[in-house]
């Protein structure tokens, strides 16, 4: 039976380079299924349904929230987000490592439902430079930038609950960290209690035919 895949938790403020990180993740190695997020908010300019999101109406969403087809939720800046279970179980079984992009209320729900989890908080090289990345995209108003500005600010007290950090500032450096990061997560004790057991087993066989 192949191993289980890891599930991967990646956030970090609006603005920190996550999407092109993780674009060029899965382009590099193909171990990786990066889950679509359902969300109620309007897709940005060149964003395609099904491809960076799944738009949904708030009627739609709490359906969805309603018959447990998500398996966390939150509210960021006035609008819905949430993973939807199946791709993500699927992608486990199959043993992909699924890494779901997700901001840090969410972060905390999956490390509560799932202890095995690796949580990874994307740091850009300053605040200065994170402020230059978000008003650079051109894609929201300066008022939606104020607000992700002020979420950050928020966030920022809860990356220590986040088992790395990596640093994103050169795109090709920090994709092999990121990926030597989770490549090394597998080896956490947490990662292998189903090995650890078998081989406990195995001893006690052993040394009870010793006996
Ligand atoms: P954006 O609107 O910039 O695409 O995303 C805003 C924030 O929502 C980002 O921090 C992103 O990581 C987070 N996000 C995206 N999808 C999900 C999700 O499914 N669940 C949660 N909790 N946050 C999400």
């Amino acid at each position: 039976m192949a191993k289980k895949g890891l599930l991967v938790v990646i956030s970090g403020f609006s603005g920190a380079g996550k999407g092109t990180l993780m674009k060029e993740l899965i382009n590099k190695y193909d171990n990786y299924a990066l889950s679509v997020s359902a969300t109620t908010r309007q897709p940005r300019e060149g964003e395609v349904d099904g491809r960076e999101y799944f738009f949904k109406t708030v009627d739609e969403f709490e359906n969805m929230i309603k018959n447990e087809q998500l398996i966390e939720y939150a509210k960021y800046v006035n609008n819905y987000y949430g993973t939807p279970r199946a791709y993500v179980d699927s992608q486990l079984e199959a043993g992909k490592d699924v890494i779901l992009e997700i901001e840090i209320q969410g972060a905390m729900n999956i490390k509560k439902m799932y202890e095995d989890a690796v949580l990874i908080f994307i740091l850009p090289p300053s605040a200065e430079e994170l402020k230059r990345r978000l008003v650079g995209r051109n894609t929201e108003t300066i008022d939606v930038i104020n607000a992700r500005m002020s979420r950050a600010n928020e966030e920022a007290v809860g990356i220590e609950n986040y088992d790395y950090v990596v640093v994103n500032d050169i795109l090709d450096e920090s994709v092999e960290e990121l990926h030597r990061t989770i490549s090394s997560a597998h080896n956490r004790v947490v990662n292998n209690i189903n090995l650890i057991s078998n081989i406990r087993d195995e001893l006690n066989n052993i040394s009870n035919k010793n006996c």
